[in-house]
């Protein structure tokens, strides 16, 4: 498999205002071809270090790529710092200069003598057009593969890249698949996940396994390449299927974009169902979610978020008495707002969240962190007692997705 390493140079890169985002997309031009991006770096405009990064990059990857630093100032050291890595002389291109002057004088602006550095090409170098700025890309041929110098605005990397680098580089990189197979996974924490399915992934190299989180959401990406698509499925196949067994419904989509509010709209949908939702600890948060995707009104009714024990009573007819026996944090309060909220909002089902946020409050039987979640609907209403662990903002986070989860795998359970 080919390999290749990106440099975006620039010193505005390694500030706090300025992020590098044209990698991303070389990035996944490169995939695409099926070319394995193994190291990205950012680099100031710096000649001696630049040039020692490109010497690098030559040495371990068969193409670099490098972003930026292509301007007519002499903060501007890109293809200097090629030059030397490279060991090839930079030479004024007739041709490049004749183009820059013909720009300046479409623009009607005078061209300053600085302006000719961008007409200079490396040794060798093939001449990548910029039809969106003045300083023209420039890919040069290497014994392991190509140096490719790339303009650092977006606008002017973008097409370049697509309409002519990527082009060059399918001559050198061999016909290459990659596809990708994901499963989205809630319910279970980062490593116990792992210690699940690393028994099954780590047996392969390809597909490559990487799993990500977030409070409460957990990425499982198989990333498979071969030389043809049936090659490629078969091993996602192999791998990702008793993954997916072992995670059974902890898994909630394979589709990546497809986020558990999705799902459970989705399931809602299916099962020309309603939701409405009573919070405490979670003040909106779960609403918001079930709010998330045009078209809710399709399932989503009503959200009450009842902080106080009064409102509690007023808003969801909790009994006052049922408050004092148990406190607000409990397992009866959990059913008696979920029952409230589904009565007054006249749904399906109703969902209700009240917990311990953090960072004050809690007790000996409930810690900061324990939520109760309600689910009432035309089956005996259920209430689950979780205890998440870290701060407010992911105790509320999670606790807002662990309430989605309830819902769905009811629906599951109950959608035959
Ligand atoms: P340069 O080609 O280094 O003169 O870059 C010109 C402008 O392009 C910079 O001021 C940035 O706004 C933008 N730019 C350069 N490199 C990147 C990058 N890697 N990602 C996003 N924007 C960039
Ligand atoms: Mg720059």
């Amino acid at each position: 498999m080919k390999t290749a390493e990106i440099i975006a140079i620039g010193t505005e890169l390694l500030t706090p205002e300025r992020v590098d985002t044209n990698s991303l997309l070389v990035t996944e031009q490169l995939n695409l071809l099926g070319v394995e991006v193994t190291r990205k770096q950012i680099i100031g405009d710096d000649r001696a270090r630049l040039t020692e990064a490109i010497e690098r990059a030559i040495e371990r990857s068969h193409i670099v790529v490098l972003i930026g630093g292509l301007g007519p100032t002499e903060d501007d050291v890109t293809r200097d710092a090629a030059a030397a890595a490279l060991h090839r002389k930079l030479t004024l291109s007739v041709e490049q200069e004749s183009v820059l002057i013909q720009r300046f004088r479409q623009f009607n602006r005078p061209m300053a003598k600085n302006n000719l550095r961008q007409a200079y090409l490396l040794d060798g170098a093939e001449v990548l057009p910029n039809p969106n700025g003045t300083a023209p890309g420039q890919f040069i041929s290497t014994d392991r593969g190509a140096v490719a110098l790339l303009p650092g605005p977006p606008r002017e990397l973008k097409p370049m890249l697509i309409e002519q680098l990527v082009p060059k580089l399918r001559y050198i990189v061999p016909p290459q698949i990659i596809r990708v197979r994901s499963f989205r996974v809630t319910g279970i924490g980062e490593s116990d996940l792992d210690s699940l399915i690393a028994p099954v992934y780590s047996k392969y190299s390809n597909p490559v396994t990487t799993v990500l989180s977030s409070p409460g959401d957990l990425f499982v990406h198989l990333r498979a390449t071969g030389q043809n698509v049936e090659q490629v499925d078969e091993l996602l196949r192999e791998v990702g299927n008793p993954i997916a067994e072992i995670l059974e419904d902890r898994a909630y989509t394979e589709d990546a974009n497809e986020t558990l509010d999705m799902v459970v709209g989705r399931l809602l949908r299916k099962s020309h169902a309603t939701v409405a939702v009573a919070e405490s600890c979670t003040g909106g948060l779960l609403a918001a979610r079930l709010t998330d995707q045009p078209g809710c009104s399709d399932y989503f009714q009503a959200g009450y978020v009842t902080y106080t024990e009064e409102q509690k009573s007023s808003v969801l007819n909790v009994p006052e008495a049922l408050i004092h026996a148990h406190t607000a944090v409990s397992e009866p309060v959990a059913a008696a707002m979920a029952q409230g909220a589904r009565a007054k909002a006249r749904s399906t089902y109703a969902l209700s969240v009240t917990g311990f946020a953090g960072p004050t409050g809690g007790t000996d039987f409930d810690p900061i962190g324990t939520v109760y979640i309600g689910l009432a609907g035309p089956h005996p209403t259920t209430v689950v007692r979780i205890r998440y662990g870290g701060d407010r903002y992911r105790t509320r986070t999670m606790a807002a997705q662990g309430a989605l989860d309830v819902l769905r795998k009811h629906l599951l359970q109950h959608m035959g």
